[in-house]
């Protein structure tokens, strides 16, 4: 039987206001216990507008792998913690793609993250035409290797997304059997580094879930909760998918 714990991650992007950090707050309130690990990442500004409610974390979407300084328009790690941020998502492919952001400056954006004691979600995946040419593994394997192989400490610290790109806000899913083996791979590559870490790692699918798709997927063995983009706008809909996690 799986012991761990799953995890729903909401990832609002640049979306977002005042009332709907309203409405997601008191709609996840209610929930009924048991429920899974519920984070949600929305814009640095609202962070602090959450209350504080035992049935959710807050997380960033980005986090500086510097510790302080001239870096215009970074945020620190420390800031973050000292803000009850407990999660940084890290690598998200828009970041890598849109901003340039380097397997390099993610591995150290992980090991700054989790050295001041917030736990990194870190973000991999391979784009359509790496998955056609039958690189998908050759590619995530790199991702992580970039991480772990030299600071393997970082494995047991961490969340693992894996969110195809050609899934993510395309309503193209992968398909749980699809999902399921990837995330077969992913553990079974990343227990060279620590047996029992990969085993205890949750490693989260992202890429177009919904309430009506996500039960599949959370039914597979190595799929251990959520990272939700656009269904995580709608408080229904989040709600919905926490409750089935
Ligand atoms: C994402 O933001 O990483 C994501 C998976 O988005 P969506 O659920 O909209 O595909």
């Amino acid at each position: 039987m799986r012991q761990r714990k799953p995890l729903v991650v909401a990832n609002w992007k640049m979306n977002g206001n005042s009332d709907l950090v309203q409405q997601m707050s008191d709609a996840l309130s209610m929930l009924k216990q048991p429920l899974p690990e519920i984070l949600i990442c929305p814009p640095v500004i609202f962070l602090t507008h959450f209350p504080k409610h035992q049935n959710y974390k807050l997380g960033a979407q980005n986090v500086s792998e510097q510790q302080s300084g001239a870096f215009t328009g970074e945020i620190s790690a420390d800031m973050l913690t000292a803000a009850g941020v407990t999660h940084a998502i890290i690598g998200h492919s828009e970041r890598r793609s849109l901003y340039g952001e380097l397997d390099g400056l993610i591995s150290q954006k992980v090991k700054t993250a989790v050295d001041a004691g917030l736990t990194p979600i870190l973000c991999i995946g391979e784009t359509l035409q790496q998955r056609e040419e039958e690189k998908t593994l050759e590619v995530l394997a790199r991702q992580l290797d970039a991480v772990y192989a030299a600071q393997p400490y970082l494995l047991a610290h961490s969340v693992v997304s894996y969110e195809p790109i050609w899934a993510i806000g395309t309503g193209r899913t992968a398909t749980p059997e699809q999902a399921q083996l990837v995330h077969q791979f992913i553990r079974q590559h990343l227990a060279q580094y620590d047996v029992d870490a990969a085993d205890a790692l949750r490693i989260i699918y992202g890429g177009s879930v919904t309430a009506t798709n996500c039960q599949a997927l959370f039914a597979e063995a190595d799929i251990d909760g959520a990272l939700i983009g656009g269904a995580s706008l709608k408080v229904a809909d989040f709600s919905a998918i926490c409750e089935m996690a």
